[in-house]
């Protein structure tokens, strides 16, 4: 059986023990399957990319003994077709524009029941403002949304699970409907989004496992219904544990003390990594 793990890292900081953990359990399970390892450069927002970061992820896999084919893709090259996907659902009828900010979501969100405002895998769920905005007069610097219920495929959605779900993984189309909202599809500064990029790219490299942290088990959900009205195939997924900083908190980007170039500068070598994350 054909086996394509991916690490996907956003050149926007330092890989830190967290990345480093993602990505060797995505290498080891390669290896173990004789699989092929990919490095995806994920880099759609260019407002926080830079050259520097993307070289220092190179050099840190290496370091760690992860190999990769090169070159790697870059999403920031892969926007035409990003479009050309987003104009296909526009023209069915499937997206439309939304002009809201954060601060209008937040506030029709809470408005009337004052509860607190339901979050998903995006911040809050969108309660739908824009959503009967006519798409003939598209205001300039709209996002684009999906109409996540006239986009659902199927009553029933399932995906694979080999991490911390283990097993068969189920959800319905009216729960993501509520829980996850119309996502953007294409961000007013980038074109595209995220979860469209990542369904996209999986599919166009034949990645059949996606080995990344539990933060994106939601999110997941999301690529899976994106997959079943792209008619793309849906990989395996294996949802690992995250490493965390003593308090308990998850690793962030910021987190410069955990960089791996850090501990590189410092003298260890990749083994203490390994047992540094419990590999
Ligand atoms: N660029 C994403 C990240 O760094 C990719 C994760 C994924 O899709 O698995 O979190």
């Amino acid at each position: 059986m054909a086996w394509i793990e991916r690490f996907a890292p956003s050149p926007t900081g330092p890989l830190h023990l967290g990345h480093a953990f993602s990505a060797l359990t995505a290498w080891d399970r390669a290896v173990a399957y004789s699989g092929e390892f990919l490095l995806r450069i994920e880099d759609i927002d260019q407002s926080r990319c830079r050259p520097h970061w993307e070289q220092q992820i190179f050099e840190d896999l290496e370091w760690l003994g992860i190999r990769w084919p090169k070159p790697v893709l870059r999403q920031s090259k892969r926007l035409r077709s990003y479009q050309y996907v987003i104009k296909t659902l526009w023209d069915k009828g499937l997206v439309y524009p939304c002009t809201c900010s954060r601060r209008d979501i937040a506030e029709a969100a809470r408005a009337p029941q004052e509860d607190a405002p339901l979050l998903g895998p995006d911040g809050v769920v969108y309660p739908g403002t824009c959503r009967k905005q006519s798409a003939e007069d598209l205001p300039e610097n709209a996002a684009l949304r999906l109409d996540l219920r006239a986009a659902m495929k199927a009553d029933i959605f399932r995906f694979e699970e080999t991490g911390l779900h283990s097993g068969s993984v189920e959800f319905s189309a009216d729960e993501a409907i509520e829980t996850i909202g119309d996502i953007v599809l294409a961000r007013r500064d980038m074109g595209t989004s995220y979860h469209l990029s990542v369904v996209l790219d999986d599919a166009f490299q034949g990645v059949t496992h996606v080995t990344r942290g539990e933060d994106l088990f939601e999110a997941t959900k999301i690529h899976v219904i994106l997959q079943k009205l792209l008619g793309l195939p849906t990989p395996t997924y294996h949802h690992h544990r995250l490493i965390r900083d003593e308090n308990g908190k998850r690793l962030a980007k910021r987190d410069d003390a955990r960089a791996i170039s850090k501990y590189r500068a410092e003298g260890a070598t990749p083994e203490d990594i390994r047992r540094i994350v419990g590999l």
